[in-house]
């Protein structure tokens, strides 16, 4: 990667890190989880409004973490707002996928907005960090783990 490019990657990242957006509490959320990352000290809650349809009308999240768990939760709820329930474990498996396999490509995974597609895949540098693959997955593991009904995940 040229290192424009990496720079920019990290100024995105950082600037989510920094001034993550949907950062609060969400009244009458009707799935919310607490994510947990001991081995980073990351500790997320996701809440999300799912109507009838199983299409989240709302989603954000709030909590303490490194730069990369924050971003990843701020990317994570902007890309998810308006999308199915199907929609989002689809993006959760690939947004995984791509986190830990080498040449996975996010899209065409379905009809998601290209530029936040783009932003979350600034987030495949972790690939080589092991360790910070628990930190861009936390959010996302604690999200389908709200849909689903558990209330509580951890990376241990
Ligand atoms: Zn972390």
């Amino acid at each position: 990667m040229f290192d424009e490019l990496r720079d920019l990657y990290q100024e995105v990242i950082l600037d989510h890190g920094k001034s993550p957006r949907n950062f609060r509490h969400l009244e009458n959320a009707t799935c919310l989880a607490h994510g947990n990352n001991p081995i980073c000290g990351d500790m997320l809650m996701v809440y999300l409004m799912l109507d009838g349809d199983g299409r989240i009308t709302d989603v954000a999240f709030q909590g303490e973490g490194c730069a990369i768990s924050v971003a990843s939760a701020s990317m994570m709820t902007e890309i998810l707002k308006g999308k199915t329930r199907d929609e989002a474990k689809r993006l959760y498996e690939g947004f995984h996928d791509m986190c830990t396999k080498d040449g996975f490509d996010l899209s065409g995974l379905g009809d998601f907005d290209e530029d936040a597609i783009d932003r979350l895949k600034m987030l495949s540098g972790v690939r080589e960090f092991p360790i910070r693959v628990k930190c861009a997955t936390l959010a996302w593991h604690t999200m389908q783990a709200a849909v689903d009904g558990e209330d509580n995940i951890s990376t241990e």
